[in-house]
């Protein structure tokens, strides 16, 4: 596959998911169809219709999904450059699912260490209690051989990493993983909406957190799961058969918000660059991660993969410990202090890789503080920087 046909298109982003045609003239958005029962003309149909619904995407019931849900799923499936997708009530719902559909007990999955942090939390409150093993993987993908064993069924990466931007060269360890048959699943919040496309490198499935940049307003959550077409069915017959669905409603905010990724993206990624920068020369700051700075570790994979950078940076102190850190977080004025990311709004956030990361071993100090740069104006948000960075 080319580089040119992974590469997302503004274009589609409008023009994709735009419901089914209907007679006579028809609004620009799909409908907004709220449904529990579906009716049916005859036993003959509904039986018809039951009997398809395992394979085709049939309305059938409002747990098994609707028309605006369709329309989003369309979008997403365009955008990853999948088979199918489907909707989770939340990103962390999907990755679950994706742990669920795939795995059984006894089997061994192998997580990046860079990993979203709840989905440690699922490890010890879902794995752990189905009998499922797994092991950590460094976020740069190196000692992946000695991993797998003969009952590894996943490969979970998510590239780049939480909070460091770890990078892995996902099709060389995509290639390893075909060659013993282990699927290949990863996050792809960080690249939503075509800076970053798993499928077209090798996996075998791709979940977004639609929560963030695909929504883009910081009023929704919602997962969303594409896969190829070999990974299909075990993902749909398991949301199917646990009943996982989204309210109509959310799906509309998600793809009223998708529409306008596209001019959204560049904002974030010119305001991060701008405050990038001006940290970088900022006489307290020890380090600034960003996978499009040059000095990032991952940044050749970077350039070699992605089609660019979102508002996601973050930066550590040169000394002053955790209590300097919190002081510069409190100190921020237009940055709102929460978790997630995405939206118009820009935020901050503490990490503590310390405690985020067990493969690998960070210098000190390990609090990171992490922003995501909204749409407002950069030397606005340079200026609330520069007064908490001074206080
Ligand atoms: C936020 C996030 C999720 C989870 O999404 P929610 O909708 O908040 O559950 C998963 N993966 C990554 C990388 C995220 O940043």
């Amino acid at each position: 596959m080319t580089r040119e046909t992974r590469r997302f298109s503004a274009t589609r982003l409008v023009h994709a998911g735009r419901g089914a045609d209907a007679e006579g003239g028809r609004p620009v958005n799909p409908s907004v169809v709220r449904l529990s029962t579906v009716l049916f003309d005859s036993v003959a149909q509904m039986r018809d219709l039951h009997r398809r619904r395992d394979s085709e995407r049939l309305l059938t019931y409002g747990a098994r999904g609707n028309p605006t849900a369709y329309a989003l799923e369309d979008l997403v499936t365009e955008l990853e450059g999948g088979y199918r997708t489907h909707l989770f009530p939340t990103g962390l719902a999907a990755i679950a699912q994706v742990f669920l559909a795939y795995l059984r007990p006894g089997d061994h999955v192998i997580i990046a260490d860079s990993v979203y942090e709840p989905v440690r939390q699922l490890c010890h409150a879902v794995l752990d209690r189905y009998g499922i093993l797994y092991d950590f993987l460094a976020g740069d993908g190196s000692g992946l051989d000695e991993l797998i064993r003969p009952e590894t069924r996943l490969l979970y990466l998510e590239c780049p990493g939480s909070f460091a931007y770890e990078l892995c060269d996902l099709p060389a360890l995509a290639a390893r993983a075909r060659a013993h048959g282990i699927l290949v699943a990863a996050d792809n919040t960080w690249g939503a909406g075509g800076l970053y496309r798993p499928l077209g490198l090798g996996a075998d499935v791709s979940i977004v957190a639609a929560t963030k940049y695909l929504s883009g307003h910081s009023d929704v959550v919602m997962g969303a799961v594409t896969t190829n077409e070999t990974a299909w069915p075990a993902l749909h017959a398991f949301s199917d058969a646990t009943g996982t669905a989204v309210s109509p409603d959310d799906a509309y905010l998600v793809l009223r918000g998708a529409r306008s990724l596209a001019a959204r993206l560049p904002m974030h990624r010119a305001g991060a660059l701008a405050v990038a920068e001006w940290l970088s020369g900022h006489p307290r700051v020890a380090e600034v991660l960003c996978p499009a700075l040059p000095q990032h570790p991952g940044h050749a994979l970077w350039k070699r993969d992605f089609h660019g950078t979102n508002g996601l940076l973050s930066f550590r102190l040169r000394d002053g410990g955790d209590a300097a850190a919190v002081r510069v977080v409190d100190g921020l004025r237009l940055f709102g202090l929460g978790a997630s990311w995405g939206g118009f709004e820009s935020l901050v956030t503490l990490a503590d890789l310390g405690r985020l990361r067990t493969v690998a071993c960070w210098p000190e100090p390990r609090l990171l503080i992490r922003l995501h740069i909204g749409l407002e104006s950069p030397a606005d948000l340079i200026a609330d920087l520069d007064q908490a960075l001074g206080a």
